[in-house]
């Protein structure tokens, strides 16, 4: 269904500054570039951040009705240490720390970073590629540039001439910097480089006789610059012009400039119609940096074993919580945080289960589905605006509850278009999740275990032994969920 045919969808463009109506270059498709992790460590969760980000605009682009080519790449080589090309290959200096091949470096946590998003529900992109697969595209683009008049070569490296490239062009005009303050503003690193001008960026850097990741080059052997893989491999599966390009906001200057620049250097195109920025993650109101302690990454966030949060997090209450901020917003992750997206997430479910089981009646009064769905749309069309489509959600739970309790009625056509809206935006939009392998909902499963639970709980009072009784009465009401006593019996809620 080409539901984009009915729908104005807006994006904040960081190029523009505003917000635009977009229009694909290819009616009907759309070709989305999205800068991947290096993958020297575990992914950090402030990148997962972004990546759930774009997770979310692909999903919605696809709901839409769009051909969507997503395109994620891995970088495996090229990304040093410092924005100003010096200091360590990333993946080198973790290989030659651990004394293992840089290539065991990257399997392991590129399989990290698959596994923590498969646990996170993320759609697979539609092509991964890899930096160290696309060195020849890289020197031929360098070629380009060099033929082009914007790279110079020394001693086996070759630069792009950034004051060069400003005479014709524009640098800078993506992070919003004159090159006349980038001057001013960098100190000259004496001895420890050989380009004309310290704004210089590396296309190709000479490896020295113990660097194990190197390639032969016309400027002999090296490896490419961190900024260059990003726009071969955009060029290569996009085009030489495409519809979107992703990242994180830390990546908008350098790198993204420096993408900006090669294209505009080598094909004498601007590579991209709309630039997207997600905003950082926070910890705790702080920034998160190893250096100061105030981090976290996903794997101890889902099992709990770290001393920033109470208890673990479900990847459905992470997703959550996350899409209840717009994605250019900060986002502070804290536990309170966490507690209340859990509720929030729990009640969504408990009302879709209750959705499952509405009787129809012969007429609706209560909430008008049609302009509640467009609501829906109207949220998502303002330039991805999830915290605003989840607060509609909940004005459809209300009305769910209502119907329920028998204040509010619902018709049958109006019953199949709330059920078939609601699972378009929780499901296939939102990726969130309400069910197990089984196919059973595990909301199901948990008033289940909790049912037994109570079961136990009156076998313990019934055997007088209230130690126990009064222990699965607390350690339930630790996790969120009260018991209450009744003259029919033990009911539960997780309110
Ligand atoms: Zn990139």
């Amino acid at each position: 269904m080409q539901l984009y045919k009915n729908q104005e969808l807006k994006i904040y463009n960081s190029l523009s500054g505003k917000k635009e109506v977009f229009k694909p270059i290819n009616e009907g498709h759309i070709g989305m570039y999205v800068c991947g992790p290096t993958v020297y460590s575990n992914v950090h969760l402030g990148n997962v951040r972004t990546f759930m980000s774009f997770d979310m605009v692909f999903r919605y682009l696809k709901h839409l009705g769009y051909k969507v080519r997503y395109v994620r790449n891995i970088t495996d080589a090229g990304h040093l240490e410092s924005d100003a090309d010096v200091g360590e290959d990333k993946i080198s200096k973790k290989a030659r720390l651990e004394q293992i091949e840089p290539m065991e470096v990257v399997q392991m946590y590129t399989v990290d970073f698959h596994n923590i998003l498969n646990t996170l529900n993320f759609l697979p992109p539609s092509i991964e590629p890899t930096a160290t697969g696309h060195i020849i595209e890289q020197i031929e683009l360098i070629k380009s540039i060099i033929d082009n008049g914007f790279a110079y070569e020394v001693n086996g490296s070759v630069y792009f001439d950034v004051h060069k490239f400003n005479e014709t062009n524009e640098y800078g005009k993506l992070s919003k910097r004159k090159l006349e303050d980038l001057i001013h503003n960098t100190r000259t690193l004496d001895g420890q480089s050989d380009k004309k001008n310290p704004q210089d960026f590396a296309l190709w850097k000479k490896a020295e006789p113990v660097h194990i990741m190197r390639w032969p080059s016309p400027w002999g052997d090296g490896f490419p610059g961190w900024h260059l893989e990003c726009t071969a491999m955009s060029t290569k599966y996009l085009g030489e012009t495409f519809d979107i390009h992703g990242g994180g906001m830390d990546l908008k200057f350098p790198h993204h400039e420096c993408e900006i620049a090669q294209n505009e250097a080598a094909i004498g195109k601007s590579p991209v119609n709309y630039w997207m920025h997600a905003n950082m993650l926070e910890l705790n109101g702080q920034r998160m940096a190893k250096s100061t302690g105030n981090t976290i990454n996903p794997h101890e966030l889902l099992s709990g074993n770290n001393d920033k949060m109470s208890k673990a997090y479900s990847p459905n209450v992470i997703r959550f919580f996350m899409a209840q901020s717009s994605y250019r917003s900060v986002l502070d992750l804290t536990d309170e945080g966490l507690k209340a997206s859990e509720k929030g997430f729990l009640k969504l479910m408990e009302a879709m289960n209750t959705l499952s089981k509405l009787q129809a009646s012969d007429n609706s009064n209560g909430l008008d589905i049609n302009s509640w769905k467009q609501k829906c749309y109207d949220a998502m069309n303002d330039d991805f605006n999830s915290p605003v489509l989840i607060a509609e959600l909940f004005n459809a739970v209300k009305y769910i509850n209502q119907v329920k309790d028998g204040k509010a009625a619902i018709n049958a056509s109006d019953l199949e278009l709330l059920t078939n809206t609601l699972h378009a935006f929780v499901f296939d939009v939102l990726g969130l999740k309400n069910s197990g392998s089984s196919g059973e909902d595990t909301t199901d499963k948990l008033s289940d275990t909790v049912e037994v639970l109570i079961k136990l709980r009156a076998e313990a009072r019934a055997n007088k032994d209230f130690a126990l009784s009064d222990k699965i009465r607390d350690e339930l009401a630790a996790i969120g969920i009260q018991l209450k006593d009744g003259k029919d019996g033990t009911t539960f809620s997780t309110n």
